[in-house]
């Protein structure tokens, strides 16, 4: 009766000291908003009946070959150390090996409570579900590496955050829930046996090439030096990115507090509980790196000559500035066209961005703009444009097929949090159309769309969002 899912479980078979084993808890009544068949076919998942896959995806049926679990985990949060952290309202179901051979997590996230909810209610309300299904899966569209979503199931229960909401939960697809927090706890308690277990197991799960837990560091390293060069080459703000949203995989984790930017500015920050701009735009190297060495710190711990650790954590550390820049030229060069690499390019491309901050340009439409050569529009200083305008015609000369490089490097179309606060308010409501739309429209994103230009628009002066919420 049940739906199948073929079920290859390897988290669940580490020693419990990994994980608590605990089943979702069941809803009142669960629906199914939305499942995604193209993600299904890769997992090997067939779909079912709706009302049976509200149930599983609900959280109230455990399908058969499922070891739901929560996994363990530690990290820094806004800098801060919290020593235990945990999922407080996810359940892992288990691991499928899907078509392309690659082993993923399938996550309910709002099932329930767990033995790491602290004080919380173990639930999600519907709009942060929505939001991250919409938002992940315009990730996987943009090419950036991404947790993604399975399905979304209204729970027919009330969520009380500020005031009641309707309830929901995102079933959550990724290639590990394998976070640096999850290294951070056994090694801050000292386990080294975990620690060199899990080090082990990370490296046959996503880099089999890896010798070593400095050989991880290195690969962790270079996965996420291309995440954030991918990151800023779209305008994406992650909002928290804090040790235990921070993937071993380099995959876009924890869609909390994320925005795309609208108007550009470096130091752009949404997030209402980042006061101090930690996370903001320009932040998210700085911090990546800061990441890495929470990392590098953990993984020490197991070493048997902790110096000569130390001295080549160090070094690899220190490399990642340096391998993020260049992601970031590459990423940069190709949204002005450029593939051939010349010295005075990030002068180029600086240059650019200066004049967009100055003028709050739309960081989106202005690249986008520049494909199709009605960038200037974009500015209020035309003749600073104009400027350069001159310097990158020249540049360009040599080059070729810098327009389809562009066209394909800028994408017309992201999630706007405007579009987003819609979406969501109308799904309260119980009209899914617009969720259903920008999930389709966002599926396409380097492709003009002419019936739906109104959704590269930047928000008119009262559609502007000031803040995202963490109140997930
Ligand atoms: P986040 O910043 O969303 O990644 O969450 C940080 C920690 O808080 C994680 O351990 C979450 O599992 C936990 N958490 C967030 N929301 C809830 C909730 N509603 N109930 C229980 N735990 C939660
Ligand atoms: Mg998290």
């Amino acid at each position: 009766m049940s739906m199948h899912i073929p079920f290859d479980n390897s988290y669940a078979q580490l020693p419990p000291v990994f994980y608590s084993k605990q089943a979702p808890e069941a809803v009142k009544s669960p629906k199914l908003i939305a499942f995604n068949d193209d993600l299904a076919k890769v997992l090997g998942v067939a779909p079912d009946d709706p009302a049976d896959m509200a149930q599983v995806f609900g959280g109230n049926i455990v399908p058969d070959g499922a070891e739901p679990l929560s996994q363990l985990y530690s990290g820094h949060q806004f800098g801060s150390y919290n020593p235990q952290l945990g999922d407080g309202r996810a359940i892992l179901l288990g691991e499928t090996i899907g078509a392309d051979g690659q082993r993923r997590d399938i996550q309910l996230k709002g099932a329930g409570r767990t033995p790491y909810s602290r004080n919380g209610d173990g639930r999600a309300w519907l709009g942060p579900v929505l939001r991250e299904y919409v938002v992940s899966e315009a990730m996987h569209a943009l090419g950036i590496p991404t947790t993604r979503a399975l399905a979304a199931v209204a729970t027919g229960e009330t969520v009380q955050r500020e005031t009641g909401l309707p309830g929901a939960v995102l079933t959550r697809v990724a290639s590990s829930h394998l976070r640096v927090g999850t290294f951070q706890i056994f090694a801050s308690r000292g386990d080294t046996n975990s620690l060199k277990q899990l080090t082990g197991y990370a490296i046959q799960r996503h880099y089999p090439d890896a010798k070593g837990p400095m050989g991880l560091l290195r690969a962790v390293r270079d996965a996420q030096s291309r995440l954030i060069a991918a990151w800023m080459g779209v305008g994406f703000i992650h909002g928290v990115m804090n040790t235990d949203n921070s993937s071993i995989s380099g995959e876009t984790i924890d869609y909390g507090p994320c925005a795309f930017m609208d108007s550009y500015h470096p130091q752009t920050v949404f997030s209402s509980i980042d006061r101090n701009g930690r996370y903001s735009y320009g932040n998210q190297p700085d911090i990546a790196v800061w990441n890495l060495a929470q990392l590098a710190t953990a993984l020490i711990q197991q070493m048997d000559d902790p110096q000569a650790g130390v001295e080549e954590a160090t070094e690899i550390v220190h490399a990642m500035p340096d391998i993020m820049q260049a992601h970031w030229l590459d990423t940069f060069r190709a949204k002005i066209g450029l593939a051939l690499q010349h010295g005075d390019d990030l002068q180029l491309i600086s240059d650019l961005l200066a004049l967009m901050a100055k003028d709050q340009s739309d960081f989106t439409n202005t690249f986008r703009a520049l494909g199709q050569d009605h960038a200037r529009n974009q500015f209020a200083d035309r003749d600073a444009f104009d400027v350069w305008h001159v310097k990158w015609q020249e540049r360009l000369k040599g080059e070729t097929d810098s327009q389809a490089r562009m066209l394909g490097s800028n994408p017309a179309f992201i999630p706007r949090n405007h579009r987003i606060e819609q979406m969501i308010s109308a799904a309260v409501d119980g009209d899914y159309s617009l969720f259903h739309g920008l999930n389709t429209v966002l599926a396409q994103p380097y492709s003009d769309q002419p019936d739906n230009i109104d959704l590269t628009r930047p928000p008119a002066t009262d559609e502007v969002v000031k803040a995202t919420f963490c109140g997930t």
